[in-house]
């Protein structure tokens, strides 16, 4: 049995070599992303595994069809660049990875409006000028706090457990209600979680109806003295709005690991050139925390994102139920 993984990254490889190890497969790994170019790469092989944040072209269901693929396995949870629907019509089950490690970003996610809280990044402007000073950067503490989560999911819900262990006061809108988790947050609407919240920390998935979905309305809402979280999607959030909210002091600053238009320089050294107007103006603001979409990058989720999705490939090649198909 033959397996394909594309963009593989060096840290996944050790993960990638133990599992074939132990299962006794023979895998196949290429750094590039899956593209109509490099499909081509996966003839002749059983299974195919890749991740990456660019769409994936739509010839390339039909592609990977004719070449007697049965499945598609994305070893992430954003599903954005799939089309599933298309991928089904050419008779390909999707599976995806959906819970790796929710910790993973919850805790980035943690850690961020720690520091916003905390006025860090006022703090390193002042030291760089050798200025010690306190003075203006008055903080508060978490346990004082109400922290609204939009979309408690897996990592919505990971976030939930640990600022309730803080002894925050955990507010959260979401359509779909767990029980499991009424002991760490308190259910409500959108209103009341923009409009209570000292932080907003938003985990959706993007689709049509998410798109945008912290706007200039949305941000007129929170307190002036609130913060954003985004670990999630950078189309979730409008980010000229959510700039004239930061200028307009709307909203107190906003920690962002993922950005609209992060595929034009995801995972590489951009030249100043490339990068645009709108980020470097937050990246200037001592208020605005940018990372690199790397919420995700711990060494527990790298191995649970490689076992989880070849153990799916592995499933459908086997004739059994893979445990993530993408049903929708
Ligand atoms: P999930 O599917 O487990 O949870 C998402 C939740 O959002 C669900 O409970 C759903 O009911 C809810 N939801 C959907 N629409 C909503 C709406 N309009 N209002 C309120 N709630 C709504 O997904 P997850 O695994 O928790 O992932 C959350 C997000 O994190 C996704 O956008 C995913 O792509 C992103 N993510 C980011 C990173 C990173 O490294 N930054 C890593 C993994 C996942």
């Amino acid at each position: 049995m033959k397996i394909i993984m594309y963009a593989v990254l060096d840290v996944e490889r050790p993960f990638i070599k133990a599992w074939a190890e132990k299962h006794n497969v023979e895998i196949k790994c290429v750094t590039e992303r899956l593209t109509p170019e490099t499909v081509k790469w996966a003839d002749g092989y059983d299974g195919i595994d890749f991740q990456q944040t660019h769409m994936l072209d739509d010839s390339i269901y039909p592609t990977l069809k004719a070449m007697g693929f049965k499945q598609l396995t994305a070893r992430m949870v954003g599903l954005d660049m799939v089309n599933v629907p298309l991928a089904k019509q050419n008779g390909l089950i999707v599976t995806n990875v959906p819970a790796y490690s929710p910790r993973a970003i919850a805790e980035m996610g943690l850690t961020q409006a720690l520091r916003l809280v905390r006025k860090l990044g006022y703090y390193d402007q002042r030291m760089d000028k050798l200025d010690f000073r306190w003075t203006g950067l008055e903080s508060t503490e978490i346990y004082n706090l109400t922290v609204g989560i939009i979309g408690a999911g897996n990592i919505g819900g990971a976030t939930a457990r640990i600022y309730s262990a803080l002894g925050a006061n955990v507010i959260a809108t979401d359509p779909v209600h767990h029980a499991e988790l009424e002991a760490y947050l308190k259910y409500t609407d959108l209103e009341t979680v923009l409009t209570e919240s000292d932080i907003v920390t938003i985990h959706t998935p993007l689709d049509d109806t998410t798109v945008n979905m912290l706007d200039a309305a949305a941000f007129k809402k929170m307190k002036p003295t609130a913060y954003l979280i985004n670990m999630a999607r950078g189309g979730l959030v409008k980010t000229p709005d959510l700039i004239a909210a930061l200028q307009n002091h709307e909203i107190a600053g906003a920690a962002l690991d993922t950005l609209a238009d992060e595929v034009q320089f995801f995972e590489k050294q951009a030249e100043p050139d490339e990068i645009p107007e709108d980020y470097k103006t937050l990246r200037a603001m001592p208020n605005v925390l940018i990372s690199p979409h790397s919420a995700f990058y711990t060494n527990t989720a790298m191995k649970n994102i490689v076992e989880m999705g070849l153990d799916d490939v592995l499933a459908v090649l086997e004739g059994r139920h893979p445990q993530y198909e993408v049903l929708y």
